[in-house]
């Protein structure tokens, strides 16, 4: 008789058709045995020699299905069973869940396939999925991952489901999500007084189709929460949107119904076209072509860019072949306010927004927003990390038990060190807003139900006036537990040490992290700051001047005010005409005696856009910096000017630089020269810190490293840039880098603590 071996893999390998492979696999090389769930991943059993054993598991690594992932394997012989079949059996759960959860994954061809065949018993059917496509996390309420883990669990499986569910040549094997029209998710219409005007499954998506035709307003439950849709191409309607969401500027996503079709519209590079066609299909930001179909002013005004995205459910995909033309898809709130996912808040939020309503019956445990990317050349950079990127971070192992970060305020996110994972929620967006708040809270009270977490320490940024700092303590006292406050930008620099792994070398690195707000050591406002990562330990090496600070978050809503702070008085004087009297007296009242100052570089931009007579106002975050970005991309010279070339500095002088740009404009220089040129100057002050300080490796983090002409010009210097990879460079990282932090850091000034004791500038922005 042979033995018993035992094979455990674990990565993302749940939710994935993993089971149904490995028993597939196992009959083709002939093995008796089991396979299943468990708290580290999938489980097998086989009976056989150790030579088979090694040569199955090489045939599974080899052969895995497309969306898993496998991070780790292993064989040991086991107690001896003798197996008379293979099976796939129940999930068996003995210890504590060690394994990340599966993201959302975008509908596959096969499905697509079936929904088109009129012979298909899926035909038309909008919630179809498989072992390798469908909603996972955003349906999921326990681990491991089994139907009865599921929100799908409330749809009792027909007899061809369970049929297609039990059989192993099926590609439905084992399908935890099957469904099909006979006994699956249900669609409906309501006008927005909440009145049902259509459940004809048959007919019900020539109407939705037909209503987005007449120029209608649509709230679609997707199955990620919400969209608020209307038709791309009608200016008048992407208007009324506008209004009624409140978001007078801030660009709108739309959905082509095709790859052919953006390709039509937009320049793509391949690494676009992969993302876009890929499992995760996020919102890719591509450059219009000169026609592009749509009402691109209305959709981003004054850009020259679209956030576009491919139907990645089968409802999308069923509803934009109906409709054959781009479609306006935007979260389904008010402004500023979190995705909604249920019937019930719809109707009560969305009715003075949407004409009507489109629901469905399938409940969404974690609602997420659409993920958005860029590309620079071919480096990603996660703008917003949420549907399919979130939540788990497969490349991260962490050496802590129990530590959660709560992370930054504006963009927030929380992360979890537990056993080997790292849990990183998805982006829930600014906790000073009520809803934000619930909604993280609850989402991480859902975690901990999860992977039954018990905190043994909490991280929390430095700021006390962050919402997320608040929570920390708050629930540090309540659970007796301690706490650390960790220095935004060292958390940030850690954070991009750490994705790439770099706390073990021997090397000294440059961190380089520049964002708009953070709170310093010193209790100023950091924003543009230099260190070094040597041996376990950061030291800040430079930064950028100081600036004053006024008006508090009115500042980062304002780029006049950037300018206004930080020109000589002779310029001042000439900028007068961008404020009325009154304003003009208040701010430079406060100007002097103010006493906090700033070395952001998100408000050089800003104050760079205003300089330009760019933007004086933000209407959204960073729009003056994307009118900047844009106007830098549109330089084609060969000579830009370094405005510190002949300037000996320590400091990054920042006023100088924006005087310079001012006076320059102000002589006629070239807008769009001025624009790349200050950004050129950032760029070479970069480069000439790391040779100064004898430093080849660049390590970059914060929201300014979203900018393309920054990061291509450091990608093409002859450093060794480390951008982010699978995170943001925005605040989102905060909560990873505190974990990383606490990791890796030796901090001994800065033990644990369980009292409040920062006191820190209330700031908002
Ligand atoms: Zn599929
Ligand atoms: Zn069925």
């Amino acid at each position: 008789m042979s033995n018993t071996y035992c094979i455990q893999i674990s990565g993302r390998v749940q939710g994935v058709g993993f089971r149904p492979f490995v028993y597939n696999l196992a009959l083709e090389h002939q093995l008796t045995g089991t396979v299943s769930n468990n708290e580290n991943g999938v489980l097998i059993y086989i009976n056989t020699t150790e030579a088979q054993a090694h040569k199955f598991l090489d045939a599974i690594i080899a052969s895995a299905p497309k969306v898993s992932k496998i991070i780790q394997s292993s064989i040991s012989e086991s107690a001896t069973q003798s197996f008379k079949a293979f099976k796939i059996v129940p999930s068996e759960t003995k210890g504590q869940i060690n394994i990340p959860l599966t993201p959302d994954f975008a509908v596959c061809n096969s499905c697509k396939t079936e929904m088109d065949d009129p012979k298909n018993r899926r035909y038309n059917y909008a919630f179809t999925t498989c072992v390798t496509c469908g909603p996972r996390y955003a349906i999921t309420t326990k681990f491991p991952f089994e139907r009865v883990h599921t929100t799908i669990n409330s749809f009792e499986m027909c007899g061809t489901c369970e049929d297609e569910y039990t059989d192993p040549t099926d590609r439905r094997f084992h399908s935890q999500t099957n469904s099909c029209a006979d006994c699956g998710i249900a669609l409906s219409i309501t006008d927005n007084n909440g009145n049902v005007i259509e459940s004809n499954q048959d007919s019900i998506l020539d109407k939705v189709a037909n209503i987005l035709h007449q120029g209608n307003i649509i709230a679609l439950k997707n199955t990620n929460g919400y969209l608020l849709c209307c038709d791309a191409s009608n200016p008048e309607v992407i208007q009324t949107l506008r209004i009624r969401k409140q978001r007078p500027n801030k660009p709108f996503a739309v959905v082509f119904p095709s790859l052919d079709a953006v390709q039509n519209a937009f320049v793509i590079s391949p690494s676009e076209a992969n993302a876009l066609s890929s499992e995760v299909a996020p919102i890719v930001i591509l450059n219009n072509k000169v026609s592009t179909g749509i009402a691109t002013q209305t959709i981003a005004p004054a850009l020259n860019q679209t956030g576009v995205m491919l139907p990645h459910t089968a409802l999308l995909y069923l509803l934009m072949k109906r409709f054959g033309k781009p479609m306006v898809a935007t979260s389904g709130n008010s402004h500023g306010l979190p995705m909604i996912s249920t019937e019930k808040e719809a109707q009560k939020k969305l009715n003075g927004i949407a004409d009507y309503l489109v629901h469905h019956n399938l409940e969404i445990n974690f609602p997420q927003d659409d993920s958005v990317v860029k590309y620079v050349n071919d480096q990603r950079i996660i703008i917003r990390r949420s549907r399919g990127l979130a939540p788990s971070n497969l490349s991260q192992k962490s050496e802590l038990d129990n530590v959660l970060a709560t992370g930054a305020d504006m963009k927030s996110a929380f992360a979890i060190a537990k056993k080997e994972q790292t849990y990183i929620s998805q982006y829930f967006g600014n906790l000073a807003s009520y809803d934000v708040l619930q909604r993280y809270t609850s989402t991480l009270n859902k975690f901990k139900d999860i992977f039954s977490l018990q905190p043994k320490a909490v991280l929390v940024d430095k700021h006390i006036n962050y919402y997320s700092t608040q929570l920390g303590y708050e629930l540090a006292e309540n659970h007796s537990i301690p706490t650390k406050a960790i220095q935004h930008h060292k958390a940030h620099f850690a954070s991009v040490l750490g994705e790439h792994q770099l706390f073990d070398t021997d090397k000294r690195i440059l961190g380089v992290v520049w964002d708009g707000t953070g709170l310093g050591d010193d209790q100023q406002i950091w924003g543009g700051e230099f260190f070094q990562y040597h041996n376990n330990s950061i030291e800040r090496l430079s930064q950028f001047e100081y600036f004053d600070w006024i008006a508090n978050d009115k500042m980062a809503k304002e780029p006049r005010l950037s300018l206004f702070s930080i020109l000589k008085k002779e310029q001042k004087a000439l900028i007068a005409s961008k404020f009325n009297k009154t304003e003009w007296q208040v701010y430079s009242k406060m100007l002097q005696k103010n006493e906090l100052k700033t070395s952001s570089v998100g408000r050089l931009f800003d104050a760079v856009a205003s300089a330009l007579d760019l933007a004086d106002f933000n209407t959204y975050e960073a729009e003056a910096s994307m009118q900047l970005e844009q106007c830098a991309s549109q330089y084609s010279g060969k000579a830009p000017i370094d405005f510190l070339q002949a300037v000996d500095y320590d400091k990054i002088p920042s006023a100088y630089i924006i005087n310079e740009i001012f006076r320059q404009y102000q002589a006629g220089v070239s807008k769009s020269l001025l624009a790349y040129s200050f950004i050129y100057t950032l760029a070479r002050c970069i480069e000439k810190i790391a040779s100064e300080n004898n430093l080849q490796t660049v390590a970059c983090s914060g929201g300014v490293f979203q900018n393309s002409v920054l990061v291509k010009l450091l990608l093409a210097s002859s450093l060794d840039i480390r951008l982010h990879k699978d995170l943001s460079p925005n605040d989102e990282n905060i909560a990873f880098g505190q974990l990383q932090y606490f990791q890796h850091i030796k901090d001994h000034k800065n033990v644990f603590s369980n009292t409040r004791k920062n006191k820190g500038h209330y700031i908002t922005a």
